[in-house]
C-alpha cells in the first residue's frame, strides 16, 4: 500500500485567502504561493495586512465555510482511497481547516498552527518546519512506504523532489512549463489513472 499525498488549497479546494480577498475587498490577499513562492514571506505579507485591517482568526473563518471542494475532487478522493492511503500535505492551518476536512471525509492532515490572541487577532504562526510537505514524505518513506505526490504550485516541489511519483494537478500552465518532467493534470480523472499505473 502507498500513500498519496495531496496538496490542498488549488488542487483540491478553491485558495481560501481569495475568499477572503473577496470577503474583505482587499485585493493583496489574492496573492498565493504562484505569486511569492517564499512561503514564509507570504504569511508575513498577509498577517501584516490582516493585522492594518483589524482581521483575526473568524474572518478566515467565514470565507472557509463558504468554501466548497473543486468540482469532482470529493468523488476523486473516495476512490483514491479504495488503492491508497491518503494523506492531505499543506500550507494551510489547522486553525481554519476543519470545515475543509469534514468535506473531505477528515483525511490525514499536516500542516501548520497559527498563534492566535484572545481576541482572535493573529500574533504569528508556527511552522512546522520550512520544508513540511518534503519532511513528512521523506518521514513516510524512512518506515517503508513509497510515496505518491500531487499538488499545482511552487510549494510542492519540495515534495515532488523526493516522491517516488509527483504529478501537478491544476497547475498554471507557466508554473507546469517549468518543470517539465512531471506530468501535468487539469481533471481529476486522468490523475486517477496515473496514479492506477504505479498503485
Ligand atoms: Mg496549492
Amino acid at each position: 500500500m502507498k500513500i498519496a499525498c495531496f496538496d490542498m488549497e488549488g488542487t483540491l479546494t478553491p485558495e481560501i485567502w481569495e475568499q477572503v480577498a473577496l470577503d474583505t475587498g482587499i485585493e493583496g490577499f489574492n496573492k498565493t504561493t504562484r505569486d511569492i513562492p517564499d512561503y514564509g514571506e507570504l504569511m508575513d505579507f498577509r498577517l501584516e495586512l490582516m493585522a492594518s485591517n483589524n482581521l483575526g482568526i473568524s474572518e478566515i473563518q467565514n470565507a472557509v465555510n463558504k468554501l466548497d471542494l473543486l468540482d469532482g475532487a470529493k468523488d476523486f478522493l473516495d476512490e483514491i482511497k479504495e488503492s491508497f492511503q491518503v494523506v492531505i500535505l499543506s500550507d494551510t492551518f489547522h486553525e481554519f481547516a476543519s470545515p475543509l476536512m469534514k468535506k473531505m471525509g477528515y483525511p490525514l492532515l499536516l500542516c501548520h498552527n497559527l498563534d492566535l490572541d484572545k481576541d482572535g487577532s493573529i500574533k504569528g504562526y508556527k511552522l512546522r518546519h520550512t520544508k513540511a510537505k518534503q519532511q513528512a514524505i521523506e518521514a513516510f518513506q524512512s518506515i517503508g512506504y513509497q510515496c505518491l505526490a500531487a499538488g499545482d504550485s511552487y510549494n510542492d516541489i519540495q515534495m515532488f523532489d523526493v516522491a517516488d511519483h509527483a504529478f501537478f494537478m491544476n497547475a498554471p500552465e507557466k508554473i507546469a512549463m517549468e518543470f517539465p518532467k512531471i506530468p501535468s493534470f487539469n481533471k481529476y480523472d486522468d490523475l486517477k489513472k496515473a496514479f492506477l499505473e504505479v498503485v
